[in-house]
């Protein structure tokens, strides 16, 4: 029987082939370059060709919608593409979802005044503009609405001053927050809390103190864009990572900063639905996670089936070791499963698609690290040295859990919440 070959696959396929061939011949020699410098922000600068190269070939302008200028892939589309880089380097990978997630709250809720400000030079196709997406604080997140006392919830506030607004407070894990020279990004879109002070006294209703309940006290928190070189914009020593070398992390310091009430995203005390549409369900990390779970069995299925550590067969021959293969590859196949089920689910609009990507962004992130560490058993003991890429594997999946919403303080809650309501 012939196989039907839709338009729709043949531009799926050339999205990931795209990609494939720049991790191949542009990503691959510019982030190992980065990647061994011993400084931080040295390392983020040194990957600014590199993605400069990647804005110029359409990655960035792939991932706005058509409405906003972009050419929109569907979800499915740039699940391959991220895939595909990610296998080479998940850290500047990431530096581009992350310009992508601090354009979210614009492309959702931003006017048109907004729109036409600050998105033309992320469709240029040229240079190297970051957002970023400033959300997470130094003292926690996943209790970011809670507004029982002055020291829980988000703690950044913006409070009324003139005519606009003045940001106090810091967050911390702002990817792209700190520019390529420590200048802040083109676009910071930052969540603060604007009712903090009626917070604090118990709110303006009727319910006494005894009565209010974390759940029932909810922070009125509200999105504003920041940009470059904004006075009371200031930056603390970035985060030296393990994982994710090419990227970079710092912690941001925002001290009167003065911004118009032109710079306010949606309405005051829309920044909880704004920011939960930004984060969405997280499928997208899942995507990363495959990228990197492939090329760990790539090298393992290279390496068992050609190293026979002096027992005369290569060692994929012992049955424990191509057992463990097949576990990994099954593993694999039951992400990518899930993973493009919920691709399906957003591109149609279904539904289930936001608790398929919240299950699938758990799944992936937290099966990946797994199959890791299981083929490094296999491979044994060169699997922990730098000359072989598993633990570089390992330590770049690692964070994936941790990050766009982690799965515990945030979206193991959600799915709950979804089951709760089924
Ligand atoms: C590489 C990387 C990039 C990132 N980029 C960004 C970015 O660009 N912008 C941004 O804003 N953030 C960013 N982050 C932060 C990230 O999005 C985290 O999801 C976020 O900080 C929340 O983490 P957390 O849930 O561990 O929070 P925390 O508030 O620190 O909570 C710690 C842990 O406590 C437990 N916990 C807390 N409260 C509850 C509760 N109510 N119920 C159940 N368990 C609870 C959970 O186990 C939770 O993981 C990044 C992080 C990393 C590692």
């Amino acid at each position: 029987m012939t196989r039907v070959i839709h338009q729709r696959d043949i531009e799926r396929r050339s999205v990931r082939l795209r990609a494939r061939e720049f991790a191949q011949d542009v990503l691959l020699a510019g982030a190992a370059e980065a990647r061994d410098l011993p400084d931080p922000a040295a390392r983020f600068q040194a990957t600014r060709p590199t993605y400069e190269e990647m804005v110029k070939a359409g990655f960035l302008k792939d991932l706005i919608p058509a409405k906003h200028g972009g050419t929109g892939l569907s979800a499915t589309e740039s699940f391959a593409m991220v895939e595909e880089l990610s296998a080479v380097d998940p850290g500047v990978t990431l530096t581009l979802l992350a310009t992508t997630l601090g354009l979210a709250p614009l492309m959702s809720s931003g006017n048109q005044d907004q729109l036409r400000r600050h998105l033309p030079v992320f469709l240029s196709g040229s240079g190297s503009p970051l957002a970023a997406f400033a959300f997470s604080e130094p003292e926690g997140s996943a209790n970011f609405e809670n507004a029982e006392s002055s020291d829980t919830g988000m703690q950044s506030t913006a409070a009324p001053d003139g005519t606009g607004w003045r940001i106090d407070g810091s967050k911390n894990w702002i990817s792209n927050a700190y520019g390529w020279e420590g200048e802040g990004p083109d676009l910071m879109t930052v969540t603060v809390a604007t009712n903090s002070r009626e917070a604090t006294r118990g709110g303006s209703g009727a319910a006494s103190d005894g009565e209010r309940s974390a759940s029932s006290a909810t922070k009125e928190l509200t999105v504003f864009c920041v940009e470059k070189g904004s006075n009371g914009l200031n930056f603390g020593e970035p985060i030296n990572t393990t994982g994710l070398r090419t990227h970079l992390l710092p912690r941001v310091y925002f001290h009167g900063l003065l911004v118009n009430d032109r710079a306010r995203v949606g309405a005051v005390g829309e920044g909880a639905q704004i920011v939960g549409a930004a984060f969405g369900g997280g499928a997208g990390v899942g995507a990363l996670a495959l990228g990197i779970g492939d090329a760990a069995l790539s090298f393992a299925l290279g390496y068992t089936g050609t190293k026979s550590r002096g027992g005369g067969i290569p060692i994929v021959g012992h049955q424990s070791v191509s057992f463990a293969l097949v576990d990994a590859k099954i593993r694999l196949e039951a992400v990518r499963s899930l993973l493009y089920r919920a691709a399906n689910a957003i591109d149609a609009r279904a539904d289930d698609a936001f608790e398929l990507s919240v299950a699938a962004k758990i799944f992936a992130s937290e099966t990946v690290v797994d199959v890791i560490s299981k083929l490094m058993l296999v491979v044994g003991v060169e699997s922990y040295s730098d000359q072989t890429p598993l633990t570089f594997y390992l330590n770049e999946a690692l964070a994936l859990p941790l990050i766009g919403g982690s799965n515990n303080g945030f979206r193991r809650r959600q799915l709950s919440q979804c089951l709760r309501n089924a």
